[in-house]
């Protein structure tokens, strides 16, 4: 039998990571050698959520793929340091842990929705903290590294590492999205 007594799906760690590693060589692949006929397999599903959090429409995109230069180009210095490079800001030193109005936390690189403030908490750690992600689908979960606890957390639109996931968080999940500042942008309710 399947082990169903962790709050989180295990496996759905294991897909997540799959995926994401599928994702990058097949991208190149497409565009350098077998054209636009292959491109869907760079497509994903995402759900589009408004400023107030409030749901749209499940949406078939695009993967946003660019250059190391181009994000560079794009960031600032931390968001690219933490987003394209795995890196994690200092704690208490990011914009947004102690944010408590109303909106949509989005993806700094792609403006993909991720977080809502409903679900927003004081882990106490200096950190932004969520105890969901927005919808499922707007983020990739990547494999715990072998005697941890914790998971990376990426942006399905466009792969941008946005922290890591625990299971030590409230109800009524018990999970613990722990995420940089620096890779998000904070979108106020209307
Ligand atoms: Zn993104």
């Amino acid at each position: 039998m399947i082990d169903s007594g962790r709050p989180v799906d295990r496996r759905a760690f294991v897909r997540g990571l799959a995926s994401l590693g599928a994702a990058i060589p097949l991208s190149r692949v497409s565009r350098a050698a077998l054209g636009d006929s292959l491109l869907r397999v760079d497509e994903v599903t995402i759900i589009e959520f408004d400023d107030a959090g409030r749901r749209g429409k499940t949406r078939r995109v695009a993967k946003l793929v660019k250059s190391d230069g181009e994000w560079r180009t794009q960031l600032s210095p931390e968001a690219y340091v933490c987003t394209r490079h795995a890196g994690t800001e200092r704690a208490f030193s990011g914009a947004y842990w102690n944010v408590h109005d109303r909106g949509v936390y989005r993806c700094v690189c792609c403006d993909n929705a991720l977080f809502s403030s409903e679900t927003k908490f004081d882990a106490g750690t200096g950190w932004p903290s969520f105890w969901r992600e927005i919808a499922a689908e707007n983020i990739i979960h990547g494999a715990a590294s072998h005697g941890y606890t914790d998971s990376p957390v990426y942006c399905r639109r466009c792969d941008a590492h946005l922290g890591d996931l625990f299971d030590d968080g409230p109800r009524p999940t018990g999970l613990r999205y722990c995420i940089d500042s620096a890779a998000l942008r904070f979108a106020k309710a209307p």
